[in-house]
């Protein structure tokens, strides 16, 4: 009993015991229900926001800004191309790593 208690966690939203994905056992807090993962995400994105305030607002200033003084004629040619860096946050692609 001990072992298993030990291989499982406990979701922090529903408070059922769960097994955790392997992969991400250390952050993982939440078990594979659509609800409880739903709530974790929402929970994170407003942590993160919540640390990085108006982190979305300066960066669109400093865009803008950038982009006022450098304004784009060509996208085309040999230097030309645009690679914009996004982050999106982690998540698993489907429910079945949890089972
Ligand atoms: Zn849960």
């Amino acid at each position: 009993m001990e072992a298993i208690q030990r291989e499982q966690k406990r979701c922090g939203y529903c408070g059922r015991y769960y097994k955790p994905d392997p992969r991400t056992r250390k952050t993982q807090k939440s078990c594979a229900q659509a609800a409880c993962r739903a709530k974790r995400k929402m929970e994170s994105q407003r942590k993160w926001t919540e640390a990085n305030p108006g982190y979305f607002q300066g960066r669109y200033e400093k865009v803008k800004q950038w982009r006022e003084r450098h304004p784009i004629t060509s996208v085309s040619g040999e230097k030309g191309s645009v690679r914009y860096k996004t982050r999106y946050p982690l998540r698993s692609q489907s429910g079945e790593w949890f089972s």
